[in-house]
Order: structure tokens, then C-alpha cells, then sequence
């Protein structure tokens, strides 16, 4: 496997900042414009190594949602949450979108 190094660009690679396996690509990387509890965090609309936690409805700035925490598969570090079902027909878009909050996460560049 090629080896990463960190990198203030967008990224090419989005890995668990505790454990640094892969995460996401910077290809699927949707927005950056996400707030989350500790603050800014990415849409992608795809993530890998990633294990759902239990789907619960929760109350979010733009309505309802069903979502699902969601965890690494190798450190088990808690990273975000994936849209399950949006109960707002306007944000159906994010159905199956994953947030991930950037302090969860770091860039690297091949
Ligand atoms: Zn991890």
C-alpha cells in the first residue's frame, strides 16, 4: 500500500485520526459545510470501515431525521452519523450521506 502523508489540501484519503485506517475518499466528498457537536464537519457519500450504530429519529437544525451514529471498524471511535431517512421531503437528498466530524478525521495526500 502507498504510503500517505498529511496534507492541508483537500484531501485524496480521509482516515480515522486515532487508528489511520481509510475512511472516505476526496472524491466522495460532498461539502465541507456540516456543523456537528465539536463543531465542523464533511458530508461524503460514501464511507468505508465504518460500523452503523443503532438508527434513532433526532431532532437536527434542518428537521427531522432518522439517523445512525456512526463508528470505526478497527478503533471503534464514535466519527459522526449517517442520514438513515429524512422526514422533510427537501432534505431527502442526504439519505444515506454520511457526516463526519473533521476533528475525527485527518487528510492525506498520496
Ligand atoms: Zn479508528
Amino acid at each position: 500500500m502507498a504510503e500517505f502523508k498529511l496534507c492541508d489540501e483537500d484531501g485524496k484519503l480521509y482516515t480515522c485520526r486515532n487508528c489511520r485506517t481509510p475512511i472516505a475518499l476526496g472524491d466522495d466528498l460532498i461539502s465541507k459545510q456540516f456543523k456537528a457537536k465539536s463543531g465542523a464537519a464533511c458530508m461524503f457519500g460514501h464511507a468505508m470501515n465504518v460500523v452503523l450504530g443503532y438508527k434513532q429519529d433526532r431532532e437536527l437544525i434542518t428537521g427531522l431525521f432518522t439517523i445512525a451514529d456512526i463508528h470505526c471498524s478497527r478503533c471503534g471511535e464514535e466519527l459522526g452519523w449517517k442520514y438513515v431517512r429524512a422526514f422533510d421531503i427537501r432534505q431527502r437528498y442526504k439519505e444515506g450521506k454520511f457526516i463526519i466530524e473533521c476533528v475525527k478525521i485527518v487528510k492525506e495526500c498520496s
